[in-house]
């Protein structure tokens, strides 16, 4: 019988209890805060600028005593607007990588990587790999863009301790060849590609589920469990989903499916309420507020206290996961710039996207949308306008298709439910034929939820 496949990382860690992850979090947290104060200039000043006394912030529960940075602060403390980059915490000679953020407006945020860095962020991908199931022999092609985004590079390293194979891609065309000449047993990409692989097999006779890929990682972008519900069904094996961001974040869901697994001794996360007043307890949705843990003596090329991601998520549990790690779990993570207001409801892309995937629908639909927000006739009147792709542009069931995108866009919300029945929010339906949608022609990642309201 073969050995069972290691399931774990660093398992000690992974596992610690409650009591043991928190004496190594707030030790980490005491090494990293003197260290942003010893090597950060823009740290240095910020402890000065507001009083604090560095040898003060002893615990994780301190940190929420401190004032909040944002990629504002990130941007305010770079060049051209100061002489140098003041978030950097190493010497040049030490700063093995260099890469730019871009977020949703303003000039690209500068970020620093020391080879520790890579080695932090390559452990916290080979734990994700492991906890979905990954082992020595998975052949994994990899569909990010290996540039100045660090996701694509990291997971890279990742395999290299756990005996993967790697196949890079990029985040431009995914050939058929690749499949039929290297059989991958995984694919990492977003739910989006993922659709538009499995339309390109099925047209070239081929089964997705039948193709040999038994996980596929989503990530990138948030999703509803509608699409994933669906890719998982055309593609007959699961869809585990990451969140992670060149500034560290970098959780994970495992193969249970029960939330994204934070590593709670790489990265601190706080969830505050949306004015970044107070933090909000647990199973409450809010901001997440950013730091990263380092531990004593190592380095670190940028280090963040306190940083809004402008991502919003919840805690769902502090307990030990059903897979044996002990690492808190999260939500899937939305975009505060991909959130949206009509009337009293707010309302984010993943719930356009749930309407979108209501099962009926992708008998007629390929999954492909793009919407906006416009102004209507009436005053304070929004109308999602939403254009969606049809498969066969003579056969579709018009009310159909805008009934269900209703009642799954609203769901369970009574504010949306509110909003739609005053008429504060709208619906107005076009049915593309296939290829016709613009964000087909676009590159890279485009926003699929635009507001053009006046
Ligand atoms: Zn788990």
């Amino acid at each position: 019988m073969d050995m069972p496949a290691t399931r774990f990382h660093n398992q000690a860690i992974e596992t610690a209890d409650r009591d043991a992850l928190d004496a190594i979090i707030d030790g980490r947290v005491r090494s990293t805060v003197r260290y942003a104060f010893e090597h950060s200039p823009f740290y240095r000043s910020w402890f000065e600028d507001h009083g604090i006394d560095p040898a003060s912030v002893k615990t994780h529960e301190d940190l929420l005593s401190l004032p909040i940075i944002s990629g504002k602060t990130l941007r305010a403390s770079q060049p051209p607007e100061t002489g140098d980059f003041l978030f950097r915490s190493v010497g040049w000679e030490e700063v093995f990588t260099v890469h730019e953020t871009s977020g949703t407006s303003g000039a690209p945020k500068a970020f620093f990587l020391t080879w520790q860095d890579w080695e932090r962020y390559a452990e916290k991908y080979a734990r994700i790999f492991l906890s979905q199931g990954f082992s020595r022999g998975d052949r994994v092609a990899i569909c990010f863009p290996y540039g100045t985004n660090v996701g694509a590079n990291t997971m890279t390293l990742a395999a290299r301790g756990i005996g993967m194979t790697i196949i890079p891609q990029g985040g431009c065309r995914f050939p058929l060849r690749i499949l039929e000449r290297y059989h991958p047993t995984g694919i990492v990409g977003s739910v989006f590609r993922f659709l538009a692989l499995a339309r390109e097999l099925s047209a070239a006779g081929v089964r997705p589920a039948e193709s040999g890929v038994s996980r596929l990682v989503a990530g990138g972008e948030s999703f509803a469990p509608e699409s994933r519900a669906y890719v998982e069904e055309i593609w007959g094996c699961p869809v585990h989903n990451t969140y992670g961001s060149t500034e560290g974040t970098m959780c994970g869901e495992c193969d249970r499916h029960l939330g994204l697994h934070v590593p709670e001794d790489f990265v601190h996360l706080d969830i505050y309420d949306p004015d970044l007043a107070s933090f909000v307890p647990d199973r409450e949705c809010g901001r997440i507020i950013l730091s990263t843990l380092i531990g004593e003596g190592e380095r670190c090329g940028t280090l963040l206290l306190n940083y809004d991601t402008e991502d919003s998520s919840s805690v769902i549990s502090r307990e030990p996961c059903a897979c044996g790690r002990t690492h808190l779990r999260i939500t899937n993570p939305t975009r505060d710039a991909e959130t949206f207001r009509a009337g009293g409801a707010f309302f984010n892309r993943v719930d356009v996207e749930r309407g979108v995937f209501q099962r009926e629908n992708m008998e007629e639909l390929s999954g492909e949308y793009e919407a906006f927000l416009s102004s209507g006739g009436r005053g304070e009147e929004t109308v999602l306008r939403v254009s969606l792709e049809v498969l066969d542009p003579a056969r579709i069931d018009r009310e159909g298709i805008q009934g269900r995108f209703i009642r799954g866009f609203i769901g369970e919300n009574p504010f949306l439910r509110k909003a739609s029945d005053e008429g504060s929010l709208t619906f107005a339906f076009r049915f593309a034929e296939p290829g016709s949608l613009e964000i087909s022609r676009l590159s890279g990642r485009p926003r699929r939820l635009l507001d053009r309201r006046a």
